[in-house]
């Protein structure tokens, strides 16, 4: 097949650019490289550098290449920032998104998946999240994708365009080739190993009068790898049964911030030095995903599960690229 893929220099991205290559597909990624990284493309795609918010250059792109599905991972993703500064999101997350959509219809592809994200369901009523609990968004960022997924399902309606919304709960870990190489990094997991390599001092916790065991946030971390997995399914899904849907993806197990910080010395055998902070304004308590639906209609079948094992795979990922991908 062949598939664009939007944000394909990023992290989850490249993962997926990695493993549809691998596959035999043809894949145009399409990034601005703002925060992507251009050594982060898979040899074996085609970069076409560019913004979503140049329709000429989308145009270009899709008049090209004869596309059979497009996938769509660029997006601001940072919970704290989008509550400080929601303007990119709003323009990246949403206008920048109705740009690509547009110009798929345009060009006759009806085959979209999307990145989403469990933000979208703030402060869960009930542990684990399905995909029918109530959508009620404690942060821009969540509301952004949540409004996107409500304008994908009129496109279905209106055009017949038929989308796959995957619910990433917490990304983590790496590729042998592919990992996560964040400017600033804010995420959890690197932040941590960040210090383990004695990169960084210590790793601020950001709560800890949560109602939660320790009083420390709770989420459910999945491997970029599984979740690349769900990317291949979710398109095969698409092409054979031609139905929209949303599928929530994480392991169904969540660990605290400082359950995270214990597996992390424990994988490097490190010490890690901590320090508690305020809250982060927009985080909930708890996110754990129940992904019994995509298992059930994807088949979709996570092997990478335990914390020791993305874990590892991340810290050998930094390893292997002490300065990221510019080492
Ligand atoms: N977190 C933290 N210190 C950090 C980074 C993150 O305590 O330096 C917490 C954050 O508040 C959240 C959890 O770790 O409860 C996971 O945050 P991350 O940014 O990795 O992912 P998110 O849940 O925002 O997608």
């Amino acid at each position: 097949m062949k598939i664009l893929v939007a944000g394909g220099a990023g992290y989850i991205g490249s993962v997926c650019v990695e493993q549809l290559v691998e596959r035999g597909h043809d894949v145009v990624v399409v990034d601005n490289l703002s925060r992507g990284h251009r050594q982060a493309v898979h040899p074996d795609a085609w970069l076409e550098i560019g913004d979503l918010s140049d329709v000429a250059f989308l145009q270009r792109v899709f008049s090209a290449t004869k596309f059979d599905a497009v996938m769509h991972f660029c997006a601001a993703s940072l919970v704290g920032e989008s509550v400080s500064d929601p303007l990119p999101y709003y323009g990246n997350n949403l206008t920048n998104g109705f740009n690509l959509v547009r110009t798929m219809l345009d060009h006759g592809v009806k085959h979209f998946v999307f990145s989403s994200t469990a933000a979208l369901f703030g402060e869960p009523r009930s542990v684990p999240i399905d995909e029918s609990a109530i959508k009620d968004p404690t942060n821009p960022y969540g509301r952004t994708k949540l409004f996107f997924e409500g304008f994908l399902n009129d496109c279905d309606a209106a055009y017949g365009l038929k989308s796959i919304c995957l619910r990433y709960f917490n990304a983590a870990g790496a590729s042998e080739k592919f990992g996560e190489d964040h400017d600033p990094e804010t995420h959890l997991i690197p932040i941590i190993l960040q210090v383990a390599a004695g990169q960084r001092e210590k790793v601020m916790i950001f709560g800890d009068d949560y109602a939660t065991p320790d009083g420390t946030c709770v989420r459910d971390y999945i491997h970029v790898l599984d979740l690349a997995e769900a990317h291949i399914l979710a398109l095969d899904y698409l092409r054979g049964e031609n139905i929209s849907d949303q599928f929530n993806l994480g392991n169904g197990k969540g660990y605290s911030v400082l359950e995270v910080v214990a597996a992390v010395e424990s994988v490097t055998d490190r010490e890690i030095l901590i320090q508690m902070a305020p809250r982060r304004r927009g985080d909930p308590a708890v996110l754990v995903a129940a992904s019994e639906k995509a298992r059930e209609i994807l088949s979709w079948n996570p092997t990478r599960g335990s914390l020791k094992q993305i874990i590892t795979s991340a810290w050998q990922w930094m390893d292997n690229h002490r300065a990221g991908y510019q080492g």
